[in-house]
This record gives C-alpha cells, sequence and structure tokens, in this order.
C-alpha cells in the first residue's frame, strides 16, 4: 500500500523532468562564436571544475579519456550555476555579446 503511493510519486517527478526537457527543447540557441564561458588554461584537469559536469542543467561539461572536462557552449542557458559551483579561478565567464545565447520561449 504504502509502495503503491511511492511509485505514484515517482511517476510524477519523473514527468516533470520529462515536462523540463520539452520546455528546453523549445529554447532558441544562436550560435556563439567567441565562447562567454571559457576554461582557463591549464584548469582543465583541475578536480574542482567536475564540479560543473554535476551541476550544469544543460549537460554540457563532460570529462574526456585523458580525465579533462571540456566545455560545449551551444545550449547554455546562462544560468551561471557553473561559475558559482567553480569560481573564477577555473572560468573565465562572461554573458554573451548582444544577438548570440539563448533565446528562451516559454509555453
Ligand atoms: S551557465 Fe548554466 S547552462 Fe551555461 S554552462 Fe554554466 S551551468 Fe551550464
Amino acid at each position: 500500500m504504502g509502495h503503491g503511493r511511492r511509485y505514484e510519486e515517482d511517476d510524477e517527478d519523473m514527468s516533470e523532468v520529462l515536462g523540463l526537457k520539452e520546455k528546453l527543447g523549445r529554447n532558441v540557441f544562436k550560435h556563439i562564436e567567441h565562447p562567454h564561458i571559457v576554461i582557463k588554461e591549464g584548469k582543465a584537469n583541475d578536480p574542482r571544475l567536475r564540479a560543473a559536469v554535476y551541476v550544469c542543467p544543460a549537460g554540457l561539461y563532460s570529462v574526456n579519456e585523458a580525465g579533462e572536462v571540456e566545455l560545449t557552449i551551444d545550449g547554455c542557458l546562462e544560468c551561471g550555476t557553473c561559475r558559482l559551483a567553480c569560481g573564477p579561478e577555473l572560468l573565465e565567464w562572461n554573458y554573451p555579446v548582444g544577438g548570440t545565447g539563448v533565446q528562451f520561449r516559454f509555453g
């Protein structure tokens, strides 16, 4: 009985996650020539940078075979979470120049 209720709650959680992904998929991204977030030189294998892999809501950070963190900037939501998680010592972070970056589309 108790379990049945739990599953229902889990199902609701899952549908909310899928709903978010669908909504994110509606956003429009204009290609960014000069990335507004850059991993600072020599910091790609800094273990503190791994935090960005876990916190980026768009999943733009990944770890390559050499154990270095890579960033794919297209799809960035400009939320600033990676900057908060890793700090200016590891990331150079600016808002994109006008006309590029994310255009949010709600509903
Ligand atoms: S600003 Fe947000 S979406 Fe963009 S790379 Fe950082 S955490 Fe990811």
